[in-house]
């Protein structure tokens, strides 16, 4: 019988989740909890998912928007077989005593702090550590992309330091509260970034320091990264890791594609939903080797990377499928290249 998930926050994130989740043939969207009677929550019910109010204090908003609920999430937490928690960052914190009382497995995502969880997730890196784990955080959006690429070149080569200059977008499309800005803002100023250090909550023996600038585009982080490698490796060698890499996508300025307005308008193309580019992009252009050491510069997709992480982390948490199986049913169901 398929999974019942409940996504609790319905935002960038967590409606691409409910999308995905039920494009997958072993679980199903229970239903989604919402704190609005927004045009967010007539979406869902018109794609026949359930909604449901975050408290009962709110249900009269919905009941008087005529927004059509199922009841709260206390309804919703007593029928479902696992959480996603997709609510802002630090709420989810708020919210895991409520999922304590449940006794669900629950999935975090990237904005809260690691000791939320028992594992930090990323799917190709360390499926294995959170299968059973009760409490599971999918990293956020730059974590993700910076373990993906890592991982593999540390699997090829041994990677005996990396350092990366994070290039982030000030704001999601539809967020007008953080943007739009015209600046470039060194984000933090206190070096190095806290990027490093979460990575490690994933791959904990890479070292790594990282610096972050925000700038005004809505579309896309960009990640110049370099690395110095404990075994010889040529230009060739690097691309071919990437290449077999999951999850990781070689892309070329000779085709076309040379900045992310170009990858936009190739997501777009795919007919992607929502212009979603699960992979991390890679410039081949970029891979060069200085004595030990590669340069590479990549695109993250913050709204859409971590998506097949969240289907994986609820298959290791719920011991369903085992990584290699996991990954790959995710990828298929998404048309992941
Ligand atoms: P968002 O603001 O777009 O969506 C969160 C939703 O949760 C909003 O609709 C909000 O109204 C709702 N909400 C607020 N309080 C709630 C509550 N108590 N109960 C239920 N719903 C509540 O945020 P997002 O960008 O989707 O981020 C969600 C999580 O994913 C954060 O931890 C964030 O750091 C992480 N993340 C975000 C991105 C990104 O680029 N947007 C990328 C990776 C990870």
């Amino acid at each position: 019988m398929a999974v019942k998930v409940c996504v609790n926050g319905f935002g960038t994130i967590g409606r691409r989740v409910a999308d995905a989740v039920n494009l997958q043939s072993d679980m199903n969207v229970l239903g989604v909890v919402k704190t609005k009677p927004d045009y967010k929550a007539q979406i869902a019910l018109k794609k026949g998912i359930k909604v449901y109010a975050a408290t009962p204090e709110g249900v009269k908003d919905f009941e008087n928007a005529k927004v059509d609920i199922s009841g709260t999430l206390t309804d919703l937490l007593k029928d479902a077989d696992i959480v996603i928690d997709t609510t802002p960052g630090g709420v989810g914190h708020k919210n895991k005593e409520i999922y304590k009382k449940s006794g669900l497995n629950t999935i975090f995502e990237g904005g809260e702090k690691a000791t939320v969880a028992d594992v930090s997730f990323v799917a190709q890196c360390n499926f294995e550590e959170a299968v059973g784990a009760k409490y599971i955080r999918c990293v956020s959006c730059n974590t993700t992309g910076l373990c993906r690429t890592l991982n593999a070149l540390d699997r090829a080569f041994g990677v005996k330091r990396a350092r990366a200059t994070l290039i982030r977008r000030a704001a999601d499309p539809d967020d007008v509260k953080r943007g739009p800005i015209d600046a470039i803002v060194p984000d933090p100023t206190s070096l190095p970034s806290h990027h490093g250090p979460d990575v490690n909550t994933v791959l904990k023996d890479l070292p790594i320091t990282t610096v972050a600038f925000k700038v005004p585009t809505t579309y896309m982080h960009i990640h110049a990264i370099s690395a110095t490698l404990k075994k010889p490796a040529t230009q060739e060698d690097v691309v071919a890791a990437f290449d077999e890499a999951t999850r990781v996508m070689l892309v070329s300025k000779a085709d076309g594609i040379a900045s992310t307005a170009h990858l936009f308008d190739y997501a777009r193309d795919l007919n992607r939903p929502r212009a979603d580019l699960y992979e991390i992009c890679i410039w081949r252009e970029s891979v060069a080797m200085v004595d030990d050491e590669v340069y590479y510069i990549q695109a993250v997709h913050q709204e859409a990377d971590v998506i097949p992480e969240n289907i994986d982390a609820v298959r290791a948490s719920l011991k369903l499928m085992e990584a290699e199986e996991s990954i790959k049913a995710t990828n298929t169901a998404l048309d992941i290249m």
